[in-house]
């Protein structure tokens, strides 16, 4: 009945490589190796013919490829799976939704830790001799062999030894004269952090030995001391197991206690060193916070949102900013946690303040993760790790945080859901974090609850559809009151010529009295950079990246004029190169300017800027928010960066610049996109027991968003926006699909897209195909660009069949000698 152990049938696993193409491949498993393969763990393999790659086993069965022989697995890296069944059929769905291949989606979610990194090694053939040898060497090839006698190098490594390029040949050569083998030295990247600890050897650790051991320290005094410092810090003679985890040397050596007499001690077995692994995070233990009781309002709310639960898997909650729904959120991920399930809370980017952490960390010590961008790859997969082992039950972070595996999620929490940030730009997988999260909880039944002062309207119309459940809380916490909010009328202060530089009068002065009581003020501009532009006064010339179809920006502190999409820089002119004329002028105004500006005007005031500029570094952000949180800083300028996460109580003006051009750009989201800011950064102002105010610039003072925002008409806003976007079809009525072509040749470009849209228009039915046209910026990195757009009507087409047509017209194009070296990218619902 049952077969006997040898008899059992050759085991083969379809492998989820790092490349670019939409396929499985399937390898062989060894034998000794059957009983151990599992989906989701790592596999070396071998791909094409030199090179050694790290994948996942998508599944295991017992069919051989019909049309070549498989080749076996090398090695196979977990015990364990490193990813999940449930994580493996997201990864599905994310590259059939967003139209890439699993090996993108792959290379995306696993922390650069966990991949290896394979580096080819050759070294001399062992029965090979270079005097017994009956072939011909060149120079160049005996050079490498006395070289490999000694030493095994990389690829690298040779290219460099023989001053060439393209070894392939040589080695090609020399493989074939039986005079090198070539291997491939797989390294782990991710190395866990060791600390080197002190402790007593094990034969000390007991009172009779540390009684002899006294009495022939006596006459050694400095020896002596560090024993006594040890005893003192690690009170082994109170319990001998202290001595386990010893101390570091750091905290042995104090002042008067010499590093020497402490190696003495190690040289006559009396101490040891040894290392330990620590993590690192979780050193911070839970705190005794104060327990915070929930207002009426709250209580309400958070009684709803349960309520909504149970009919609703998805929730929004609508709370304006200051309403108090982080604290919400903390009870929600308290209940889900007690119930023995996993928690996701997704923030934007950079709303992932300290602040908010702080406060997270405090209630729920190291039982969280934080997983940013901003961290290192060791720390990643340290959080990857304690989600795995289910050490860790709650993590806190960014877009990529979909990404980790859980197994058992039972709520995600989705704040700020209406922030672009979650979207990913580039690389592909080009995905919305939000929209996938609602994927990933519905593999997991977990419930999800999105939060926004300023939903994004497809969800707004979704929670009006009754598709998801939706909670208000339309009063902020405690006392505070919104902030009123006012228009600097620019065109009207034109003519009354009170506008000084950049700021309007009305603004000036409201600085000035907020700076007279001591209070904090937050300056928006959207833009950084001293100026979006540079431009000859005399014949009109403007300075334009050689890479980009797009003007340079002046940035004042580095005394040059910088692209922001490709990093180009070059020195300001003082002569125009078309003209001569020493007239060159800045036109427009970014962060930087207006910090300076501000300067001017309040000589004794202290003025902080926080862009991209200035935050680079992990702790350039902090340290600007911490001075201002200690109000050494009284005005801070900023980009978006200064709109949302930040809870500041002494903030009681916010100047917001540049409203029109946030409201003017041409895309059919700018409504949204300035309501959304304007409101956030409002909602700086003024916190509890004092409200604030708001001034706004514009030249528009009659524009309707700018009613809106004023009067804090979401609904009405909202309303006006769906009608909109009904009438042309925009989301949530249609779905987008943006093709882009790239190529370095602008015909080829224009062509290729021409052809692709001719080709969708014959193919695709049901469905609208505006251009191909040219971009706002039809030239990034001297690659021209065109796009042609899809819009799709929701709920009546077959999607999955409509991105089928679409790639296979794609591949049609590429595949056209012509546009072989051209690049075309999908971005399912662009943001
Ligand atoms: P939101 O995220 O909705 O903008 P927050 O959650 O940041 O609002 O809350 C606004 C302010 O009110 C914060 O300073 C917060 O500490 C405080 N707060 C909210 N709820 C409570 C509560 N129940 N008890 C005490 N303070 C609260
Ligand atoms: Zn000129
Ligand atoms: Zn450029």
């Amino acid at each position: 009945m049952f077969e006997p152990e040898d008899s059992r049938s050759t085991l083969f696993a379809e492998i989820l490589l790092p490349v670019p193409i939409p396929k499985l491949f399937t390898y062989r498993v060894p034998a000794k190796l059957n009983d151990h393969v599992r989906t989701g763990q790592r596999a070396i393999v071998q791909f094409g013919d030199r090179k050694v790659l790290t994948g996942l086993i998508y599944n295991v069965h017992e069919t051989p490829p019909k049309d070549y022989e498989a080749k076996y697995i090398l090695e196979v890296l977990d015990e364990f799976p490193s990813v999940t069944d449930v994580q493996l059929k997201f990864f599905q769905w994310m590259a059939d939704y967003y139209m890439c291949t699993m090996g993108e989606v792959m290379n995306a979610a696993l922390p650069a830790g966990l991949k290896l990194s394979s580096e080819s090694m050759v070294q001399l053939h062992p029965a090979f001799s270079l005097e017994e040898s009956e072939h011909a060497f060149s120079e160049k090839e005996q050079m490498l062999l006395k070289r490999l006698q000694h030493d095994t190098l990389t690829y690298s490594e040779i290219a460099k030894f023989l001053g060439v390029k393209y070894i392939y040949s040589i080695l090609k050569s020399l493989t074939g004269k039986n005079a090198i083998v070539l291997f491939e030295e797989v390294k782990e990247k991710y190395k866990p952090r060791t600390e080197k600890r002190i402790r007593l050897t094990a034969e000390m650790n007991k009172e009779e030995a540390l009684e002899e051991l006294f009495k022939t320290l006596s006459s050694k005094p400095k020896q002596e001391s560090v024993v006594l410092k040890y005893l003192q810090e690690v009170p082994v003679l109170h319990d001998h197991a202290n001595n386990k985890t010893g101390i570091t040397k750091k905290d042995l050596l104090t002042d008067d206690i010499s590093e020497s007499s402490l190696h003495t001690l190690i040289k006559n077995n009396v101490f040891e060193e040894f290392e330990i692994v620590v993590p690192r995070f979780g050193f911070e233990e839970a705190h005794e916070v104060p327990v915070v009781l929930l207002s009426e309002e709250q209580q309400r709310a958070q009684g709803e949102i349960f309520k909504s639960f149970e009919q609703h898997n998805i929730t929004l909650l609508h709370g304006i900013t200051g309403s108090g729904k982080t604290e919400i959120y903390i009870n929600l991920i308290k209940k889900a946690l007690e119930s023995d399930a996993q928690v996701l809370y997704l923030l934007p980017e950079i709303a992932l303040t300290t602040q908010i952490v702080q406060r997270l960390k405090k209630v729920f010590g190291p039982a969280m993760g934080v997983y940013h961008s901003k961290f290192s790859d060791n720390e990643r997969v340290e959080v990857w790790n304690g989600v795995l082992s289910g050490k860790l039950k709650f993590v806190t972070g960014v877009r990529s945080s979909v990404f980790l595996p859980f197994d058992n999620l039972g709520l995600i929490i989705i704040d700020e859901e209406h922030d672009a940030s979650y979207k990913q730009q580039e690389p592909a997988p080009r995905y919305h974090a939000r929209d996938a999260a609602l994927v990933m909880a519905q593999l997991h039944h977990a419930k999800v609850l999105l939060g926004s002062a300023t939903p994004a309207v497809e969800t707004y119309y979704h929670a009006e559809q009754n598709k998801y459940g939706l909670v208000r809380l339309d009063k902020r916490f405690g006392d505070a009151q919104l902030p009123e909010i006012v228009l600097a009328d620019m065109g009207e202060e034109r003519k009354r010529k009170t506008i000084k530089g950049e700021f309007s009068g009305l603004l000036l002065k409201n600085i000035g009295e907020a700076l007279s009581l001591k209070e904090q003020v937050i300056i928006f501009q959207n833009r950084r950079g001293y100026s979006p532009m540079v431009n000859c006064e005399d014949c009109g010339w403007v300075p334009k990246c050689v890479n980009c179809a797009v003007s340079l920006t002046y940035h004042q502190f580095r005394n040059a004029m910088v692209c922001h999409y490709c990093g180009y820089r070059e020195a300001l002119k003082s002569n125009c190169p078309v003209c001569t004329s020493t007239r060159i002028t800045t036109v427009g105004y970014g962060t930087e300017k207006l910090e300076e500006e501000l300067k001017l005007h309040f000589p004794d005031a202290s003025v902080q800027r926080m862009d991209l500029d200035t935050t680079r570094s992990k702790t350039g952000y902090d340290s600007i928010i911490e001075q201002f949180e200690t109000g050494q800083t009284q005005v801070l300028v900023g980009t978006q960066m200064v709109t949302k996460g930040l809870d500041f109580d002494k903030v009681s003006l916010v100047g917001v610049f540049n409203a029109d051009r946030m409201m003017h750009f041409p895309d059919f989201r700018s409504y949204e996109r300035a309501y959304q800011l304007i409101t956030q950064v409002s909602g700086r102002a003024g916190r509890r027991d004092k409200k604030g105010k708001v001034v706004i610039q514009t030249s528009s003072p009659e524009h309707p968003v700018l009613t809106h925002i004023l009067h804090h008409h979401y609904q009405e806003f909202y309303r006006r926006e769906v009608d909109d976007r009904k009438q042309h079809s925009y989301p949530p009525f249609s779905r987008l699909i943006e093709i882009t072509v790239k190529h370095i040749d602008k015909k080829a470009c224009r062509d290729a897209a021409v052809m692709l849209a001719e080709q969708l228009r014959t193919h695709l039915q049901g469905v609208r195909i505006l251009g191909p046209g040219e971009p706002m910026i039809s030239k990034i990195r001297n690659q021209f660009l065109m796009s042609v757009l899809i819009k799709i009507p929701r709920g009546k087409s077959d999607l999955v069949q409509i991105k089928t047509i679409i790639q296979q017209h794609i591949d049609q194009v590429l595949k056209e000698k012509i546009f072989r070296n051209a690049r075309i990218i999908c971005d399912v619902d662009p943001v």
